[in-house]
C-alpha cells in the first residue's frame, strides 16, 4: 500500500510514526501512580479533568482505572481548592484505605496557584495522613509538556519516598520514561 504513495506521502507517513500523539501531563502523571501497589491517584482540579484522564487510560489499557478527583466547583475555582484536598484525603483514607495518595495538579489548579506540597504538610499537622500512609504530589500543568513530563514528575516525586540504609547492594535502579 505504501508504495501506491508519493515519496513526499511516505515521509509525512514515517513523521507521523516517530512523533506519536501526546496528551496532557496528568494523564502520565495517573499513569506513573498506577504502578506502585496500593495507590489511588488523585486529581487536583475539576471532575471533568480526571473523567477525561481516566477514560483515556481506560479506552487505551481496556481495563478500568480508579482515581479520585478534587471536585472542584466555582468557589474552589476562584478561591482555590485547598479545602476540597483536605477533605478528599479524608475521605479516600475513610472509604477506599490505600496505602498511598498519588496527587497530581491540573491546568486549573496550577493557575490559581494550589500548593499540593504545602496542602499535604497541613494534611500531616492535622492529622488527616493516618500512621504508615502516604501522600505524595506532582505539580503536572498541562501547559506545559506532555503526558511523559508528568509521567517523569510523579516518578521523581515516588523515588522522594525512597530510604537509604547507609548500605551498597551493587545494584542501580533504572527508571526510563
Ligand atoms: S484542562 Fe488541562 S489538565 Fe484538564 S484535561 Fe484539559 S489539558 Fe488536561
Amino acid at each position: 500500500m505504501l508504495l501506491r504513495h508519493t515519496p513526499k506521502e511516505i515521509t509525512e507517513r514515517s513523521a507521523l510514526m516517530i512523533n506519536p500523539a501526546k496528551t496532557c501531563q496528568p494523564i502520565g502523571a495517573m499513569y506513573a501512580a498506577l504502578g506502585i501497589h496500593g495507590c489511588l491517584p488523585h486529581s487536583h482540579g475539576s471532575q471533568g479533568c480526571c473523567a477525561y484522564h481516566r477514560s483515556a487510560l481506560t479506552r487505551h489499557y481496556k481495563e478500568p482505572v480508579s482515581a479520585a478527583t478534587s471536585s472542584f466547583t466555582e468557589g474552589s475555582s476562584v478561591f482555590g481548592g485547598q479545602a476540597n484536598m483536605l477533605q478528599a484525603i479524608e475521605n479516600i483514607f475513610a472509604v477506599y484505605n490505600p496505602v498511598i495518595i498519588a496527587a497530581h495538579t491540573t491546568c486549573l489548579s496550577e493557575t490559581i496557584g494550589d500548593d499540593l506540597k504545602q496542602i499535604r504538610k497541613k494534611a500531616l499537622t492535622e492529622g488527616k495522613i493516618p500512621e504508615g500512609k502516604y501522600m505524595i504530589s506532582a505539580s503536572t500543568p498541562s501547559y506545559v509538556g506532555s503526558h511523559v513530563t508528568g509521567f517523569s514528575t510523579m516518578v521523581k516525586s515516588m523515588a522522594g519516598l525512597a530510604e537509604t540504609t547507609g548500605k551498597k547492594n551493587g545494584k542501580v535502579n533504572i527508571i526510563p520514561g
